[in-house]
């Protein structure tokens, strides 16, 4: 079976509708596929300044989500990045490999360094090269993400294409697994610019009030036309709302449109909001069960860290090797 391996921060606590439909709805089906590693990226999740009590809770409330949306730990290696040591180890041996220019171009980095008030580390810098590790650790064939991921891989597969030309083929390179229709959810006051934890204005968490939730929808911006109309250019924040009406229903955004013909934006919102509301009750249920038994949530963990650990601990050894470390006795 192909390899995949994905990860998302615990800087939230709540996933929100774009991690979701972007990416984990993804790692849920791949299980059915692939050998699959999915991880909470701890790790990274301290590139911002971190609350240690928050830290820990929310990594704790990432991974329950995960099992609570259909991630199963007896199919998948489900772990947190911390637990599997590989992962820093890599991480140097890649920033070592990699150019300050080419770093430098990460856009990613261009944005979230001019929205942070505090002062910018140098491990948001350079965490899309801890990112390139997480993946070439598990000699991954694909990697499911969003959009906003497409240049890290790009990155990825340079360092590996690098470090196999220069010490012996080491590291398989990865393919980015971006399903168009859901690749990148908008922000819903702000549809111009995609929904993310780091900027929490029009966001919708699967872990907040259902209701707020709904009253987030009907108050997303729209156009001033009425028309429902699937028209990213033109009509940006009516087509993120269909878009997502349409992944959570699984009925085709032509179909909708029908529906909604003489209808207006105001129906559509109050309807996506019942959506989303059935849709996240039985998840924040879920979720919930999870973390009333922080033990058992901790073995699972702990399991999944165990497997992770055999497969990093052999690519690891290998690339000590080819670069020249001497081996432990
Ligand atoms: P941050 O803004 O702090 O980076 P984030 O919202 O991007 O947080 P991550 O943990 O960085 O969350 O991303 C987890 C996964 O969710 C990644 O695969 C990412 O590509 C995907 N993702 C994040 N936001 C969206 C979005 N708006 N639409 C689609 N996919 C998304
Ligand atoms: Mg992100």
């Amino acid at each position: 079976r192909p390899r995949v391996l994905s990860g998302i921060q615990p800087t939230a606590g709540s996933f929100h509708l774009g991690n979701y439909l972007g990416a984990i709805r993804q790692w849920v089906a791949l299980q059915e596929t692939h050998d699959a590693f999915y991880c909470v990226v701890d790790l990274h999740a301290i590139t911002v300044e971190q609350d240690p009590k928050v830290l820990r809770q929310n990594t704790r409330v990432s991974a329950a989500q995960l099992l609570a949306l259909g991630i199963d730990p007896d199919r998948s290696a489900l772990f947190v990045q911390s637990h599997v040591p590989e992962h820093a180890q890599l991480g140097w041996v890649l920033q070592c490999l990699t150019g300050f220019g080419e770093a430098s171009r990460m856009t990613q980095f261009k944005d979230k360094s001019t929205r942070q008030e505090a002062g910018v580390g140098v491990g948001l810098f350079t965490y899309p090269i801890l990112q390139a590790a997480d993946i070439l650790l598990y000699q991954a064939h694909h990697v499911p993400v969003g959009e906003d991921q497409r240049q890290h891989l790009e990155l990825t597969r340079d360092l590996a294409q690098r470090f196999n030309t220069r010490y012996g083929k080491t590291f398989r390179l990865p393919e980015p697994y971006i399903v168009k229709d859901t690749a990148k959810i908008y922000d819903l006051q702000d549809p111009t610019s995609k929904m993310s934890k780091s900027v929490p204005a029009g966001v919708v968490e699967l872990l907040e009030d259902p209701k707020r939730s709904a009253k987030k929808i009907r108050s997303a911006v729209t156009d001033t036309g009425r028309e429902i109309v699937y028209d990213p250019e033109n009509k940006a924040g009516v087509s993120n709302l269909l878009v997502i009406y349409s992944a959570l229903t699984g009925r085709s955004v032509e179909s909708l449109v029908a529906d909604y013909d003489g209808k207006g934006y105001g129906d559509l919102k109050k309807d996506l909001g019942e959506v989303f509301t059935d849709f996240v009750t039985p998840v924040r249920a879920r979720v919930a069960e999870y973390l009333d038994d922080t033990a058992e949530l901790d073995k699972v963990l702990a399991r999944g860290a165990e497997r992770a650990r055999s497969v990093a601990a052999k690519t690891l050894s290998r690339t000590y090797d080819r670069i020249g470390f001497l081996p432990t006795g």
